[in-house]
């Protein structure tokens, strides 16, 4: 059995650091795919810490937003794939239960994450179960390190914005969080006609979300009360759709106080019970006919609509797509520690070769 260098770390907290790691095979039903591109993301940092339940094992291969290219297939799957470029949403879903049936691999309950469920892709090569659920086939054109970048946090507010919250031309839409998920979901909802106003405490973060199509920007940093007021002055008395691209209690109870009647709000960014459980209005959420609504990745089968978006060129990603260099693994294991007390700058691309 060959190897393959992977970043690695041995308890939460602990430093990563670059390993050689056995080199895998494909399981039956799935793939192996070589890494050409891995996008670096705060739910990598939020395992790191251990705020997820679901790594539990050691050493730990992080990294879930994949693009690359087959390298091998298992037992049962389509030869046709090798060679192929491929992405994969970080849900993968297991293809075969009642819900998979209905469409909805998201959120299917057999469900394996890469990077916490399993070893992950900041690693040369990285195995797809269940690859002909899975994988998705990139579109002529599409450069890898692009798909790499629409990983889970633009899959994410994809879904969020366009098959949750079901935004409409001329809506009122406001985006709490301006990282990665947030810009996307601010370029997302203008892509479908929206009116948006963006919430970040970062005045380097707003100037990204006005590039990316936001008509209004408010600092979080005035208190919550003065953004539920500044949104609702936007927006003439509350927002159509709130995001919360954040996840935090207070960008969620902020998100559904911005709402006016009959408002949905998304929440899209994490809330690990450790930050705290978020304090959700129900009294307005019945009074004034809210939906809350929860958005966990994108299923493969649904990626055709967001990959047509962007390569025809209606949904514009700008830098967000076309970040600087990538990072090598060592580089970007210090870039995952320093995630915790530096904010998120937008996509970070990782190439496991460098
Ligand atoms: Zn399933
Ligand atoms: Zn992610």
């Amino acid at each position: 059995m060959g190897r393959v260098r992977a970043l690695t770390y041995t308890a939460f907290g602990a430093t990563p650091v670059v390993a050689s790691v056995p080199d895998p095979s494909a399981p039956p039903g799935g793939a192996v795919v070589r890494v050409v591109a891995s996008g670096l993301c705060r739910s990598d940092w939020h395992g790191w810490m251990g705020h997820d339940d679901d790594i539990t094992t050691f050493p730990h291969v992080p990294g879930h937003e994949l693009a690359g290219v087959v390298a091998s297939v298992g037992e049962g799957v389509d030869a046709g794939w090798l060679g192929r470029a491929v992405t994969a949403p970080f849900v993968m879903a297991c293809g075969e239960c009642a819900v998979c049936r209905a469409g909805a691999g998201q959120v299917c309950p057999h469900q394996r994450q890469p990077g916490f469920t399993d070893p992950g892709c900041f690693a040369e090569l990285a195995v797809v179960h269940a690859a002909e659920t899975n994988l998705v086939a990139l579109p002529d054109g599409l450069d890898p390190a692009v798909a790499a970048g629409l990983g889970c946090r633009v899959a994410t507010a994809y879904r969020a914005v366009v098959s949750r919250a079901v935004v409409r031309e001329g809506e009122s839409v406001v985006v709490i969080g301006c990282g990665g998920v947030g810009l996307a979901s601010v370029a997302i909802a203008r892509s479908r006609g929206a009116h948006v106003c963006a919430v970040d405490v970062s005045a380097g973060s707003l100037d990204r979300a006005l590039f990316h199509g936001a008509d209004e920007v408010v600092d979080a940093s005035i208190g919550a009360d003065k953004v539920v007021a500044a949104v609702a002055a936007w927006s003439g008395g509350g927002a159509s759709v709130s995001i919360d691209a954040l996840g935090s209690p207070q960008a969620c109870r902020t998100g559904i106080l911005a709402l006016g009647r009959r408002g949905r709000h998304v929440q899209v960014g994490l809330l690990p019970p450790t930050a705290g459980r978020a304090d959700v209005p129900m009294e307005r959420v019945i009074g004034w006919e809210l939906d809350v609504l929860g958005s966990h990745g994108m299923a493969a089968a649904d990626y055709g609509p967001l990959l047509d978006d962007v390569v025809s060129g209606r949904l514009d990603l700008g830098e967000l797509l076309a970040p600087g260099e990538p990072l090598g693994l060592a580089a970007a294991g210090e870039a995952l520690v320093a995630m915790g007390s530096s904010p998120s700058t937008g996509i970070v691309l990782v190439d496991p070769a460098r």
